[in-house]
């Protein structure tokens, strides 16, 4: 289980199994919030869906958000998005 002590410059994004209503958190507010010792598996339990309200029923996903080279996929897509011209 990892513990949001130990991921704290990620974030969990959460996918509602009911309406896939989808909620990114910052896992240094969640820390903030319910402490580093919680696990990402309980912050999941625990999350209830903004949209329709159902509680546990959902996946999750931790995302690296920072600058490193670790997130080869999310430097793509940034650099697709910054050099993006309409084609005609
Ligand atoms: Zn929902």
């Amino acid at each position: 289980m990892t513990k949001l002590s130990t991921i704290p410059q990620q974030q969990l994004s959460i996918t509602c199994g009911l309406c896939k209503h989808h909620t990114m958190l910052e896992i240094a507010n969640l820390i903030a919030v319910v402490g580093g010792d919680t696990t990402a598996h309980e912050v999941r339990q625990r999350a209830r869906c903004h949209n329709c309200g159902v509680k546990g029923n959902n996946t999750y996903q931790i995302v690296y958000t920072g600058n490193s080279d670790v997130a080869m996929d999310g430097a793509e897509v940034r650099s697709d998005k910054f050099s993006y011209k309409p084609q005609k």
